[in-house]
Parts: C-alpha cells; sequence; structure tokens
C-alpha cells in the first residue's frame, strides 16, 4: 500500500523518509521520477512524498508533492535554472545568535536576512546567551530588526527565558535553524526537544571549511510536531546569488518607500536625488546600521 511521509534526508540517492505513522523508512526515486528534469536528483529533505512497498521489502518513491516553499541557493553568476535547493516546505529560517560569547555580527545577521526575503521565507531572530548582557545591549542588537518588522526572541538555555516561546515557534512548523557556530543552536535545540540528545556544537558543524559545498539538510521531527531543519550548507552565507537591483527590495524596511523614489524601481538608493530610502536613513527611520549593510552588500552582488 502507498503511504504519504516527508524526506527527512536525501543523502547519495537514498532517502530517508518519516511515514504519516511515525515510522521511518529508507527508499530511493523510482525511475520515472529519476528521469524526470523537474524532480530527478532534486528530491531534498523536506519534500512530502508518496511512497510505495516493493516485493523485495524495500520503498520507493512515486511521486512528489507540489512544495509550498523552497530554500535554494543559486551558483555564482548562474541563472534560476542553476539553483540549488537545500530544504523544501521550511516556513520560516531561524536565525540563532548569541547576546555575547561570541559577540553577536549584524553584517552576518543581515545577510541571512538577505537569504531568507530572497526565498519569501520568513524569519525569525533569536537572541540567545541573553542572560550575559543586560537588557539595554540586547535591545539595542534587536532594535533595527525590530523597526523593520522582524519577529525577534531573546532565549537563555542557562535560565530558560524564552524557551517556551521558542518552542511554541517551532512547534507544529517547518523551521531552518541557522546561525554562526557557537552561539548554542545544539543547546536550545536539545531543551526545546528532551531526548534529542545532540552532542552541544554538533548542529551545523559538518561544513565543508574554505570550500562552497554544499551540504544537504537533514529535518529533526520535534515530539510536538514540526521538523526542525539542519542546513549546514546555510553557513556560508555568501551573497555571489543575489542581483544588485533585487537587493532593496530584501530589506523590508525599504520595500514601503522605493516606489517614492523619484526613480522609483530603477533608484539603487546610493546617490539618486529624490531618493526616499536616504531621506528615510538621514531623518532616522531606517537606522544606519542597516543602510550601511546595504552599501557594503551592493558591492559584492551580481550586477
Ligand atoms: P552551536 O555551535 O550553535 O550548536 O552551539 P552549542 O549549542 O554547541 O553551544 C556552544 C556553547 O555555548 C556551549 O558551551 C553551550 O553550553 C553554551 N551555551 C548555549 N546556550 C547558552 C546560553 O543560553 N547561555 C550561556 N551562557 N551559554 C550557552
Amino acid at each position: 500500500m502507498s503511504a504519504a511521509g516527508t524526506v527527512l534526508s536525501a543523502v547519495g540517492g537514498t532517502y530517508q523518509i518519516q511515514l504519516q505513522d511515525g515510522r521511518t523508512i529508507e527508499a530511493v526515486l523510482r525511475g520515472r521520477i529519476k528521469r524526470d528534469p523537474k524532480t530527478g536528483g532534486q528530491v531534498v529533505a523536506g519534500d512530502n512524498v508518496i511512497t510505495a512497498p516493493q516485493p523485495d521489502g524495500s520503498h520507493v518513491i512515486e511521486s512528489v508533492a507540489p512544495r509550498r516553499s523552497q530554500l535554494a541557493r543559486r551558483a555564482p553568476g548562474a541563472g534560476r535554472a542553476r539553483q540549488k535547493v537545500i530544504a523544501a516546505n521550511i516556513d520560516q529560517i531561524v536565525v540563532v545568535f548569541a547576546a555575547s560569547n561570541p559577540e553577536p555580527n549584524s553584517r552576518m545577521l543581515d545577510r541571512f536576512l538577505i537569504l531568507a526575503e530572497s526565498n519569501d521565507i520568513t524569519a525569525l531572530i533569536v537572541l540567545n546567551k541573553s542572560e550575559l548582557v543586560s537588557s539595554a545591549a540586547a535591545e539595542e542588537f534587536l532594535a533595527p530588526y525590530i523597526q523593520a518588522g522582524y519577529a525577534t526572541l531573546r532565549t537563555s538555555v542557562r535560565t530558560d527565558v524564552g524557551i517556551d516561546e521558542l518552542r511554541s515557534k517551532l512547534c507544529g512548523s517547518s523551521s531552518a535553524l541557522t546561525g554562526p557556530s557557537g552561539v548554542g543552536k545544539s543547546s536550545l535545540l536539545n531543551v526545546v526537544e528532551p531526548g534529542l540528545g545532540l552532542r552541544i556544537g554538533e548542529v551545523s558543524e559538518a561544513v565543508n571549511k574554505g570550500t562552497h559545498t554544499t551540504v544537504s539538510a537533514k529535518l529533526i521531527p520535534l515530539t510536538c510536531g514540526g521538523f526542525v531543519a539542519d542546513t549546514p550548507g546555510l553557513r556560508e552565507v555568501g551573497l555571489w546569488d543575489v542581483h544588485a537591483d533585487d537587493l532593496g527590495t530584501y530589506f523590508p524596511e525599504f520595500r514601503p518607500l522605493i516606489d517614492e523614489c523619484r526613480f522609483d524601481s530603477s533608484c539603487t538608493h546610493t546617490h539618486e536625488p529624490g531618493c526616499a530610502v536616504r531621506t528615510a536613513v538621514a531623518n532616522g527611520s531606517i537606522p544606519a546600521i542597516r543602510y550601511d549593510s546595504y552599501m557594503r552588500m551592493r558591492e559584492e552582488c551580481t550586477s
């Protein structure tokens, strides 16, 4: 009998699939799907699939459901066709930074947010280790993001602050968890999902350092429902896959202003007269730190 399930991981043509009854099976692609250029080789973690048992006891993936979202990166300078899908059906990207040790880095956070925006996926910013700094310091770091409309959460694995809120944000959704090393991603997952027993320092450590190899995602099922995707490939956040002309639209606080620029969508917000974005920066309604990020990122974008 055919059964519906979710792909947890895809490694070397073998797919780990969690069926709706909770069992996990291993399956391969049926030849027909493999040859289909739309799906062949592109079935990824998060895909919803229909599997069928074979007479020899093995399983095949018979079909793949249309995706509600995908988290993808394009190869340098390549068009949409060359994009690499990292995970499917992701509802939110949870970007974790530490309030201290290591110091939070707004430039790096801005890059993760561009990744979320360019994939049209909601972002949640988590500031962990919040007990290490004053409330005012945490607020200062988060303020530009709250102003831009992002959801933010302060957590501490040490004092339990924000853990219930994080759990309720994760349960029932499919979240890609990312952020620099050492900020407490594994620790947070271990408290959200007791029994997971992740080695501290384990999440996203399987990165091929210094290369641009994208390591595929792995979904961790949550007992409260939903999944957390470990996406080591997201750790090397570059901007080589973002077009300079699109960058402004990936800053939510710029978006409502773009039409007000004298040269509207062709305004680069760098020097043009009558630029509503630069006016907003000058009068403080767009924080300078975000605009500086935009200017720096523009230089790295594909033009
Ligand atoms: P990851 O690399 O992002 O997965 O980070 P880990 O979960 O491995 O944690 C890195 C270090 O930070 C470990 O020594 C944790 O014990 C510590 N840590 C995690 N969360 C907190 C926290 O909320 N407060 C403090 N002070 N330390 C934390």
